[in-house]
């Protein structure tokens, strides 16, 4: 442990008025710290590691600033490894803050953001994946991105690269200790013997690529663009997809102008519906078919609900409409033909509206249609299925066992798959052996950067404790 480190104060518990907030304290002072504040029967000093005590605090002029409960945490079992006090107070902004200026007073200083999180990491207690899973935690919306963060922060992440890793350093270390020894190492037949760990390594990150789109929708919900001509029912599916859970309409400053977006929850999938003031002002016959602002909305979605009046025969619309998203930059986009009012006798049937899709050049997997009616809430139901067939091929279950990658996660895992196709390059080209090794480390080193480790250290370890026992 690094023992000139300073010692840490912040208030941990969200700002505004509650039953009790928590002024934490971490480092070598924070428990003589918290006893210059702190009186109750005991010293916080002489008390055991996890335990409580009831007592008062006052500032260094006696005044007294609350009624606490001190947490001691001793070294190195703590979130941050060093010491830690928590000291609950009363929840009131100014409580807390006049806690937080004693302490200050007294020797800590203001962490900075997530700077307790720091010290568990440079403490050796998370990695750099365990890191961002705390922050993945906190600011999880649903249930499953909270299960994947959590994943996460047990580790989950941290253990498949580190697996990955060990694997291709296993194999650099024996190409180097062949080169240098080649007496006790053979490199014979090692081509082959590396391109089946090349294969696996590969499928692995290509697995855990795919896992990285899915987890930008666990944890930010799927983008929807709920789009159509005006009277389809549009309003009417929002409202019925809102249902009870409407409730965080946020301001979100868009590049050009402000978006409102709505988030709501189908079936454990969180679904952000963008631009839905658009939609309501939609609701206005005198306004066109909307395609500009259908199209603002559609730019960044991840899916694309066409709402079609079931009741009336497919229009030139809705299928200039589709035509528009699929020939626009959102082609890729799924799109899920609603067809709506269901409840009322109907003229287009699922298979019309399949064939439109296809006739637009929608594959099955990218464009599904299905009936619905927003007056009944017949089929939401099958709107549900549909949404997890398209984005979690309809398994989304598997979540207790996954993580959330990130962009930085992201752009770790392809460098790393780019070096190890190199790799793959060298063995078909028949090039000496100690070419492979630059790239290896390549992978090793990128895929290191997820989990914050370095490269030499390790690598000299392994070398040592895989290869050169007794030397
Ligand atoms: P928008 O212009 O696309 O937003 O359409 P609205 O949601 O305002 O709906 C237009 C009209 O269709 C309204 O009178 C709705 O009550 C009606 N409507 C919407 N969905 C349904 C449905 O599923 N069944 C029936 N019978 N009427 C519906």
């Amino acid at each position: 442990m690094i023992q000139e480190k300073d010692t840490i104060c912040a208030i941990a518990t969200a700002v505004g008025s509650a039953g009790i907030g928590t002024v934490r304290l971490s480092g070598p002072e924070a428990v003589a710290i918290a006893d210059r504040l702190f009186s109750g029967k005991k010293r916080l000093s002489e008390m055991n590691t996890y335990t409580a005590a009831y007592g008062q605090l006052a500032d260094e002029e006696g005044r007294v600033l609350d009624e606490v409960i001190a947490l001691v945490m001793l070294a190195p079992h703590t979130y941050t490894t060093e010491d830690v006090v928590e000291l609950s107070c009363h929840g009131g902004p100014l409580v807390l803050r006049r806690v937080l200026e004693a302490a200050v007073r007294a020797g800590a200083r203001m962490a900075e953001p997530g700077e307790f999180t720091r010290r568990a990491y440079l403490g050796g207690r998370i990695d750099l994946s365990e890191a961002e899973a705390v922050m993945d935690v906190i600011s999880a919306e649903n249930d499953r991105a909270l299960s994947a963060s959590l994943n996460q922060l047990k580790g989950s992440l941290r253990k498949e690269v580190t697996e990955l890793r060990e694997k291709l350093l296993y194999e650099t270390a024996y190409i180097e200790s062949a080169l240098d020894d080649p007496e006790n190492y053979s490199l014979d037949d090692f081509g082959g013997r590396i391109s089946l760990v090349l294969d696996d390594s590969r499928q692995r990150i290509s697995k855990m690529l795919r896992e990285a789109d899915e987890g930008r929708l666990l944890r930010g919900g799927i983008r929807t663009a709920i789009i159509g001509r005006p009277n389809a029912g549009k309003s009417s599916i929002l409202n019925l997809l809102l249902g009870e859970e409407r409730a965080i309409v946020t301001d979100i400053a868009g590049t050009t102008r402000d978006t409102l977006e709505e988030k709501t929850m189908l079936g454990g999938i969180q679904l952000v519906l963008i631009d839905t003031a658009g939609i309501r002002e939609t609701e206005d016959a005198v306004e066109q078919i909307g395609v500009k602002r259908a199209m603002a909305a559609v730019d960044t979605a991840d899916l694309i609900l066409l709402v079609v009046d079931a009741a009336e025969p497919l229009s030139e619309e809705d299928a200039s409409l589709l035509k528009e998203i699929r020939e626009g930059g959102q082609g890729e986009t799924p799109v899920l033909v609603l067809l709506n009012k269901n409840d009322l006798t109907t003229v287009i049937s699922v298979a019309d509206a399949k064939s439109l899709l296809e006739k637009t050049g929608y594959s099955a997997e990218e464009g599904m249609a299905l009936e619905i009616s927003a007056a009944t809430g017949e089929g939401k139901a099958e709107l549900e299925r549909a949404v997890h067939e398209l984005f979690f091929s309809g398994r989304i279950e598997d979540s207790q066992e996954r993580y959330i990658l990130n962009a930085r996660h992201k752009e770790a895992l392809e460098t790393a798959a780019e070096a190890l196709s190199r790799v793959s390059e060298s063995v078909d080209a028949g090039v000496g052996e100690d070419f492979y090794t630059i790239d290896l480390l390549a992978a090793y080193e990128a895929l290191g950067r997820i989990t914050g480790e370095t490269l030499e250290d390790d690598l000299a370890d392994k070398i040592f404790a895989e290869f050169c026992m007794g030397k």
